[in-house]
């Protein structure tokens, strides 16, 4: 973000004008340091709805981190989240919650909404949020957990949980200028065993720039034990385009997290390519994914090392102008980087067996693909349909086991995003809830968090990476 906005951002007197003029000051996210950190430090309030069904799964997974758990002092619904603590051996410290005598700051707020089936439950939500949204700690974290609307007994009850969508990207627009954020959870009857990855990362600093979004977790068997500070050890994952920019980030994550990494790139990146995979312990594989014979070379080079367990479509390119002036040939080299190759090539993978039983299968698609932009109608075109060939495949291969997701980055910092005119450029940096762009990292730390076995439950998503950006929400 070295730009001149930050320039000015980065001096006192430049912080108080601009504030003035009423223009957005961010503050600095809190993300992970190189490491994958712990996921959650500071006091946590834990609460709950009248019958809510999920407070077991969300005391295991608090019970894991480092926050110290509390709950309002003589919460009515108390009773099953201080059984299940007792099971986990957590202590639960009750707060008395009210504007007035409330001083505690809370470095997450985690809400099990899943009791909530009609309209006048909704109170409920106004109950436990009101009294402490002045009460969150910088870079804080909203989690809230509900059901699917699609699955509701009735219409009052698919509105009911329906209304938690608009209620939660309200909250995280309004907890925003502090680095807050605020998602949404839709646990399917049965799957609430797959919670804790989502949790996890929802509420930890990798999910820095996810803000806004609804994520949904689906039934799926138990996922396999692995190490939470190594997760993805023993995998091997191929990145595309991973000489620069998001796709390095996405190599170099992968390999934190334990992956061994393939990385792909054209020739005219192999010097790059061939530094990041030096760094990272990884193998550098040099083609062009639009080349015919693509499908079968990268097909033949996951066989070689064993099998893909982590597949990223990441390398994709942009060809700018309106419609009415655009070449022929800027469409088509643009729709089929984007789309065309990645369509080919993972269909080859697939018919050639080389992902492996609870693979990934990971696109990278756009926020402009999901709102459209002036001068992209073929980018956006690609990148729509990367959307609609993970929901189609995702649900061709639930019985597989093979969870296939995308992530839609919003504005990130890479040399993709440096290309655009400044005016242009500052407007799309700025016009989200955290008022500032992502980072190549942010993007990573989603796509790891699809690799992740505990992610087994999460599938068929389309996870904005955006900082809750107006455009198209
Ligand atoms: P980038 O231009 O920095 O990197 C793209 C990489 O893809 C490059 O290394 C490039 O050499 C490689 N590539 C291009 N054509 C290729 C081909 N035919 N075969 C193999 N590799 C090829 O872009 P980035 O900003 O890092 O974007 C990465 C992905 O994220 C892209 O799919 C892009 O559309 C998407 N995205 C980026 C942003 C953003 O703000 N930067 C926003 C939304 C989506």
């Amino acid at each position: 973000m070295n730009d001149y906005y930050d320039k000015v951002l980065g001096t006192r007197i430049g912080r108080s004008v601009l504030g003035s003029l009423g223009f957005p000051t961010p503050v600095e996210l809190r993300r992970p340091d190189g490491e994958r950190g712990v996921f959650l430090s500071g006091s946590v309030l834990l609460g709950a709805s009248e019958d809510a069904a999920l407070q077991d799964y969300l005391v295991r997974c608090l019970a894991a981190s480092e926050a110290r758990v509390c709950i309002p002092a003589g919460c009515g619904h108390a009773a099953r989240i201080l059984a299940a603590a007792g099971r986990e051996k957590l202590d639960i410290d009750p707060v008395e919650c009210s504007q007035e005598a409330l001083s505690e700051r809370f470095s997450a707020l985690v809400f099990d909404a899943t009791g909530i089936e009609t309209a006048a439950q909704l109170n409920q939500l106004h109950g436990f949020f009101h009294p402490v949204m002045r009460n969150l700690d910088h870079c804080a974290r909203v989690v809230i957990v509900g059901r699917r609307p699609e699955d509701a007994p009735d219409a009052e009850a698919a509105a009911a949980r329906a209304a938690l969508e608009g209620f939660c990207r309200s909250i995280a627009k309004e907890i925003g200028k502090r680095g807050a954020t605020a998602n949404l959870v839709r646990v399917e009857d049965g799957a609430g065993g797959m919670l804790d990855g989502p949790l996890r990362f929802l509420l930890s600093p990798r999910a820095a720039y996810v803000d806004g979004q609804v994520l949904t977790v689906t039934g799926a068997p138990e996922p396999p034990d692995f190490d939470p500070a190594q997760p993805l050890a023993g995998r091997t994952a191929l990145v595309t385009g991973a000489s620069r920019g998001i796709g390095e980030a996405i190599a170099r994550t992968l390999a934190r997290d334990g992956a061994r990494v393939i990385g792909l790139d054209i020739e005219a990146a192999a010097d790059d390519l061939d530094a990041v995979m030096a760094d990272i312990g990884g193998k550098p594989v040099v083609a062009d994914i639009t080349h015919e014979k693509a499908p079968r070379y990268i097909s033949q080079k996951l066989a070689d090392a064993g099998g893909g367990d982590i597949i990223v479509h990441n390398a994709g390119i942009t060809r700018d102008k309106t419609l009415a002036n655009m070449p022929e040939a800027w469409w088509e080299q643009t729709l089929d980087i984007n789309l065309g190759a990645v369509l080919r090539i993972n269909e080859r993978l697939l018919a050639d067996d080389v992902i492996a039983e609870h693979g990934r299968i990971i696109g990278v698609s756009s926020m402009n693909g999901i709102a459209g932009q002036v001068g992209q109608s073929n980018y956006a075109a690609s990148k729509a349909g990367v959307i609609g060939w993970v929901r189609h495949l995702a649900a061709d291969l639930r019985d597989s086991r093979i969870t296939v997701n995308a992530v839609a980055p919003g504005f990130i910092e890479t040399q993709m995003t440096a290309a655009i005119p400044m005016v242009t450029r500052e407007i799309g940096r700025r016009m989200n809830s955290l008022s500032q762009g992502g980072v190549p990292g942010d993007v990573a730390e989603a796509i790891a968090f699809f690799a992740e076995p505990g992610s087994a439950g999460v599938t068929g998503n389309v996870l904005r990476v955006c900082g809750q950006c107006v455009v198209g929400a």
